[in-house]
């Protein structure tokens, strides 16, 4: 018997029983047209996430850092400027993995908990007459905080600069659950992961590439072998990959992506929002503050919850595993042991979040925190009774 509870940290998120099946499969050819069947669904599915008609997708087996390593070395040069904002773990990461393959990075420092400031992106970008920046990085949605940033503003400020640089997305955390537009934004390079939005177990590197981004791999001195597109792109014209593909994920992200599409990515996205909805009230019950700072970044796959001065926020992660079975998110970088995550992207219901919620005080009550019993579960039910999930009620 097994008694498994749904998770809720922020990736890798629960997998629909169907989604499991279709990962575990036979051995096939992988270098033949039944594979085929498999891959080019894939790649017209992400696409039709990511709201583009003409990105080429590329899919590797890694996970989101890898697709960052994907991007950087398929479209830069060693000394190469990129600009980015510092405001999380997320962001920080990819800042020192730019740093480690040799370019020169300019950082934008912000507060954990704001979103990108594209007002100071525009001023540096203006400032840049020389054009000597030659991409600007982007975490849309941070995870570590719980903060979404405007995206379509990063490029409304590199338009009025008349900037030429590229556009590269993290959307690790937001792509196929939050509001994604690649080519609306004029996104360059997309890039996300399977054990997210997904709802996959992790393995897989998502990828978009616009036109331009894979004209700028011509003169890209960065060292590539297993990341090089244009090997991948060579690969996928034979129905196959340079080396031999995770299938069986392959095989598990079609039937995701046609889960996804059914749906309908605007239903997705409104399903992400309800739910979120639903977690913030239960935190403004609780009397609790979100790491995010004011409404217009607040995440809708993840929330970072501040817990009182003094109270070690990860107790509350210990204590829901140890005590109860449920995974919730710790505080990373500078807010750890200061907010502790719940996780709300992926397959998830309403139900199943009021669950969550549950235990969450259950773990706050436990632990000494002046909390009510069921305050936060109330908002929430309040919340999701007066606008019910029409989608849920013919579902199979
Ligand atoms: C999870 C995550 C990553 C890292 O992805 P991995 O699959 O763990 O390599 C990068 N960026 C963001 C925003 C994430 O949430």
């Amino acid at each position: 018997m097994s008694f498994q509870n749904p998770v809720f940290i922020p990736g890798p998120t629960n997998m629909p029983e169907a989604v499991r099946q279709a990962c575990y499969m036979p051995t096939i050819d992988h270098r033949s047209p039944t594979f085929g069947k498999i891959l080019h669904p894939c790649l017209d599915g992400v696409r039709q996430v990511l709201k583009s008609e003409s990105a080429h997708i590329f899919i590797f087996p890694s996970t989101g850092t890898g697709g960052w390593e994907v991007t950087l070395t398929n479209t830069l040069s060693k000394g190469d400027k990129v600009l980015v904002a510092r405001n999380g773990m997320f962001s920080h990461r990819w800042i020192d993995m730019c740093q480690r393959h040799g370019l020169d990075v300019q950082i934008v420092e912000t507060p954990w908990g704001d979103g990108i400031p594209a007002d100071t992106y525009a001023a540096i970008l203006k400032a840049d007459t020389s054009h000597e920046i030659k991409a600007v990085l982007a975490t849309h949605n941070e995870t570590a905080t719980g903060v979404k940033s405007d995206i379509a503003a990063v490029r409304a400020a590199m338009n009025a600069a008349n900037h030429p640089a590229l556009l590269f997305v993290d959307g690790v955390s937001s792509i196929a659950s939050m509001d994604f537009r690649f080519d609306a934004w004029g996104v360059d390079v997309a890039v996300t992961g399977s054990q997210k939005g997904f709802m996959l177990p992790a393995g897989l590197a998502i990828v978009g590439f616009s036109d331009k981004a894979v004209a700028a791999c011509e003169a890209a001195d960065l060292p590539r072998t297993f990341f090089d597109i244009k090997d991948m792109q060579k690969g996928y014209d034979a129905n196959a990959f340079p080396y031999t593909p995770p299938v069986g994920l392959m095989n598990g992200l079609k039937l995701a992506l046609e889960m996804l599409l059914e749906e309908g990515i605007d239903n997705v996205v409104a399903r992400h929002t309800r739910i979120a909805t639903g977690v913030r009230l239960a935190v403004e019950a609780w009397g609790l503050e979100l790491c995010a700072t004011s409404p217009d970044v607040y995440s809708d796959t993840v929330s970072a919850i501040r817990t009182p001065e003094g109270f070690n926020a990860t107790d509350i992660v210990t204590h829901a595993a140890e005590v109860y079975g449920v995974a919730f998110g710790v505080g990373l970088g500078e807010v750890a042991g200061k907010v502790f995550r719940i996780g709300h992207l992926g397959s998830l219901t309403d139900v199943m979040m009021l669950s969550g919620l549950a235990t969450a005080e259950m773990c706050m009550v436990d632990l000494g925190l002046d909390i009510k019993l069921g305050s936060g579960v109330a908002a929430a039910q309040e919340f999701y009774r007066s606008n019910p999930a029409a989608a849920f009620k013919n579902a199979a």
